[in-house]
């Protein structure tokens, strides 16, 4: 299994590491600072460097249960290589300021979410609402929380917690990882959004640059799409 450094420090940008195997796709390592596509947030991009060559990283995600490094050209890699990670900081942490963003979107509208998307300065979900929201007051609520800085804090919870607080899963479409018997809780502020997730977030609110626009689309009567841009 690999280590997934990312978990507890989202903030890591080169890393040493080892080879633990090569697979179709590309590289299994001992350790990862790359995050893997999921929960709506696109897997990182980057390079690895063995020997002096680099190679670049052209996307990570699970494959089989394995945590791959994507890579076009597996010819002549082997196991046991030491290899250095460098990661594409500059979209990861677009992706990291975003996805955070998000969880303040949360907090905003206490509905249900049925899906999600983060992108490169862009990010949005789908709640189980029937009105719309007036979008100047999502504007200005979400812009006062990035400016009042509140830290994100990351915490664990047991399953039997979890399943004696139900409300704490906002998002349907995601499913908090279970298995283990602890579940990652991302905690902003104090009371302003506490919930599983198991993505990259920035350490403060003031991190995330102001939004510029909000618009709501109608996906259906109950379905109501609030995208966000940077
Ligand atoms: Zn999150």
């Amino acid at each position: 299994m690999t280590i997934e450094l990312f978990r507890n420090d989202s903030y890591l940008k080169d890393h040493n590491t080892i080879i633990s195997e090569v697979v179709p796709e590309g590289l299994v390592l001992n350790e990862t600072i790359f995050y893997p596509e999921g929960g709506g947030q696109p897997g990182d991009e980057g390079s690895i460097t063995i020997n002096n060559q680099t190679i670049n990283v052209i996307g990570t995600r699970y494959i089989d249960n394995k945590l791959v490094h994507l890579i076009e050209n597996i010819d002549g890699l082997k196991k046991d290589k030491e290899v250095r990670l460098s990661l594409n900081w500059t979209k990861r942490y677009s992706y990291m300021k975003v996805h955070t963003s998000l969880h303040l979107l949360c907090s905003i509208i206490p509905f249900p979410v049925t899906g999600g998307s983060i992108g490169d300065g862009r990010g949005r979900l789908d709640f189980d609402l029937e009105s719309k929201p007036d979008k100047e007051e999502v504007l200005n609520k979400i812009n006062k929380l990035i400016d009042e800085d509140y830290s994100i804090y990351i915490s664990s919870i047991t399953d039997q917690e979890l399943d004696k607080n139900p409300e704490l899963v906002r998002t349907m479409a995601v499913k908090p990882p279970r298995g283990s018997g602890q579940i990652r809780m991302i905690k902003i502020g104090d009371n302003i959004d506490f919930q599983p997730c198991g993505g990259t977030h920035v350490n403060k609110t003031s991190e995330i640059d102001h939004v510029k626009s909000v618009k709501i689309e109608n996906k259906g009567k109950m379905n109501k799409r609030i995208i966000l841009n940077f």
